[in-house]
């Protein structure tokens, strides 16, 4: 009862100023009378929360039901500790909903003035909606990214595992642009309320930046944020005929901290959006490596090109007539060194190239470099072309033709120098523009390929609408040409249809003697591919190609090929009779790779003793002893070719005589080893 008196004395003071300063400040104050359970407010907090106003104070029920049912659990544990006297304090941020039914985040810290029994009688504090709106994102009530990055370096303290996920609205800044901000607005607001809507309450919803929302979904497996992802997807695009991508991590098996957590989450949503949008991809961390090194290209690209292009230069590739197999021009193949990664593809660095609009720069730079080439090469080659790749980028430059005859004038050259190759593609299809553009180069005499033919789309159809001098066939078509079938046919109706309009044909990627074979007979204009040879630097193409057409000669001598492939034929032949004989010998005997062990051959004795009758792809020692490698006393370093080693070897009371030695076996050199019993046979 005593005790009873002391506290009402302690209490009255604070219940007073609480009413002297609730007036002057925005925030909340709050007296909690910790035996009674009672809280006493400064004025007004019951007009903004549904608070049943009794006198000054209220019991912990009624607060506990303003509390959004998310976050009760957490302010009852708090308020149970407090009476149980674990702690004093109070310092935590949580949901309440207003009476529009908003659920609004409020900071609330209050500390331990009057002890009883050494337990916590008196506890002071504020309620504040101002200090956590910092935190807060005005338009969806949401928190930022600032509390997510607290929460969920909390979350991996306590050891929990989940996933992280991006969401974003797909097309936003369309949506945006097309309806307005106020109607953009609105989807935010709903993808915010379907998604708070389907959380459970551990999870939690963060807006970030732009159109983007985070939802850490804690304790969730693989399939049910799969599950989550699927209901939101389905829920948002039935309200309101948008679609929602997004990007998901887990947690703490692919990221253990906040940083990678944001960055991870956002390369899977990315991923999301480049393949067709609309859907839910994981993080995988070698897609985001191939990401990393895609950027650190672009920018190692961006500073050669800087550097007076340094890295960069010039391959060319003969082409010669199909007639003869004279050189009469050849292809200038661009090619970038990175000191990071080394020689990178211009598959890889080409499309670089284009997204960042350098491709104009460095379209330029060959441009001006192959012609300068040209024109050293027309000093011994009077008539000798060049073929320029163009991207459409480039071809849809308003500075392009500028660019081409300034680079013409500067090497001295004329346009009919010079060939432009566009690949066929859909961007093509602008027949107007492009015949317009093509029409004004052959002013000039500059004449255009159709590089890739019968790779893209409608092939056949540009023949007739574009006015182009020369299509070059792509070189899936030559493979295996040979073996007649689908691919020869196809050819030689595409040859004869460019014929047909005066279209000049080139088969490009020629690699045997078969392809040039046949190929001669279908009469394309010209070849190119590496039978006649590859790509080569400046001064290697001189000595390779240039002097050979000077002294008017070809680059390869049909039929000088002609006979090596014959004499090929020809041992693959013998070494078929090779075979038969061998099998009717009584030795076991053995060829296989001088440095691989490979088995390229075992005779029908050595097949029956081994019970090995396929030995495709399987080494000597794992037919022959079943080891796992070579033995230790091969002796195959010390071989020597054309000579047989002798030795003896005695097992179970048997003695083999071993004989081996180098050979050379379908152009391989390769180890002979022919095995007997020894003394029986001669
Ligand atoms: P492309 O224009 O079709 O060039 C022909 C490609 O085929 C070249 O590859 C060449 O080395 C290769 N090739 C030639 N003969 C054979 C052969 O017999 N067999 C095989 N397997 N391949 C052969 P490269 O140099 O790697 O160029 C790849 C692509 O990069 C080019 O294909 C072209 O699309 C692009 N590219 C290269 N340089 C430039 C350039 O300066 N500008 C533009 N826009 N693109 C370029
Ligand atoms: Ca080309
Ligand atoms: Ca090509």
């Amino acid at each position: 009862m005593e005790r009873d008196v002391v506290r009402q004395t302690v209490l009255r003071p604070y219940i007073e100023i609480l009413s002297f300063w609730g007036e002057s400040i925005e925030d909340y104050l709050f007296v909690f009378d910790v035996k009674e359970q009672q809280f006493y407010f400064s004025s007004c907090i019951w007009e903004k929360y549904p608070l049943p106003f009794i006198d000054i104070s209220f019991g912990i029920e009624d607060w506990i039901s303003v509390i959004d049912i998310r976050d009760r659990s957490k302010v009852e544990q708090n308020l149970e500790e407090i009476k149980r006297g674990e702690t004093d304090q109070v310092a935590m941020e949580y949901r309440m909903i207003d009476r529009k039914g908003i659920s609004v985040w409020v900071n609330c810290v209050g500390k331990c003035v009057s002890y009883d029994d050494g337990k916590p009688s008196i506890i002071v504090g504020s309620i504040s909606e101002n200090v956590v709106s910092k935190k807060i994102d005005q338009l969806t009530g949401l928190q930022n990214q600032t509390v997510l990055e607290k929460s969920f370096q909390e979350i991996l303290q306590k050891g929990e595992s989940g996933y992280f996920l991006i969401l974003g609205i797909d097309d936003f800044k369309n949506v945006n642009d097309k309806y307005g901000r106020k109607f953009g607005d609105e989807q935010l607001k709903k993808l915010a309320e379907i998604i708070d809507k389907n959380l459970e309450y551990d999870s939690r919803l963060y807006r970030l930046d732009g159109d983007k929302f985070g939802v850490n979904l804690v304790g969730y497996s693989k399939e049910s944020a799969k599950a989550f992802y699927d209901r939101i997807k389905t829920e948002f695009s039935i309200q309101t005929y948008s679609n929602v991508s997004a990007g998901a991590v887990s947690y703490p098996t692919d990221v253990n901290n906040y940083h990678n957590l944001y960055q991870y989450a956002e390369d899977a949503l990315n991923q999301s959006k480049q393949q067709g949008k609309n859907k839910l991809s994981f993080f995988s961390i070698d897609i985001y490596k191939g990401h990393l090194f895609f950027i650190d290209l672009k920018e190692e690209i961006l500073e050669s090109i800087k550097n007076d292009f340094e890295g960069f230069y010039i391959y060319y590739q003969p082409v010669v007539k199909n007639e003869n197999g004279m050189l009469i021009k050849a292809e200038a193949l661009m090619r970038w060194r990175s000191k990071q990664y080394g020689e990178i593809s211009p598959v890889v660095f080409i499309p670089i190239l284009e997204q960042t609009g350098l491709i104009l720069e460095a379209g330029k730079w060959i441009l001006e470099k192959a012609m300068k080439q040209c024109h050293e090469w027309r000093q011994y080659l009077p008539n000798f072309r060049m073929n320029i790749n163009l991207s459409y980028i480039q071809l849809k430059d308003k500075r392009l033709m500028e660019t081409i005859f300034y680079a013409l004038d500067k090497a001295n050259i004329p346009g009919s120098a010079i060939i432009l190759e566009v690949t066929e593609s859909i961007q093509l299809q602008d027949y107007s523009y492009f015949n317009l553009l093509f029409y004004q180069l052959s002013k000039k005499g500059i004449q255009i390929s159709i590089d890739d033919f019968g790779t893209g789309y409608s092939s056949l159809g540009y023949l007739k609408e574009l006015r182009v001098d020369e299509i070059k066939i792509d070189r899936c078509f030559v493979k295996s040409i040979q073996e007649g079938g689908y691919n020869s046919h196809l050819i030689k109706n595409m040859i004869e249809l460019a014929h047909s309009v005066n279209i000049r044909v080139c088969v490009e990627g020629v690699e045997t003697v078969e392809e040039r074979t046949v190929l001669k007979k279908l009469s394309p204009d010209v070849i190119q591919g590496y039978y006649f040879g590859r790509p080569e630097t400046p001064d290697k193409f001189y000595e390779k190609f240039i002097t050979k057409a000077k002294e008017g000669q070809p680059i390869v001598d049909d039929g000088e090929r002609k006979v090596v492939s014959e004499h090929n034929n020809m041992l693959k032949k013998n070494s078929q009779n090779y075979q038969n004989l061998l099998d009717e010998l009584d030795y076991i005997i053995y060829v296989c790779d001088a440095e691989t062990y490979e088995l390229y051959y075992i005779n029908k004795l050595g097949k029956k003793l081994t019970g090995v009758y396929d030995y495709t792809g399987k080494k000597c020692y794992e037919v022959f002893r079943r080891g796992k490698e070579a033995c230790a006393d091969c002796k195959m370093n010390t071989l020597e070719q054309g000579v047989f080693r002798t030795e003896v070897k005695r097992e179970k009371n048997v003695e083999f005589l071993i004989k081996e030695k180098k050979i050379i076996w379908d152009g391989k050199l390769a180890r002979l080893e022919m095995i007997t019993e020894n003394g029986e046979k001669e």
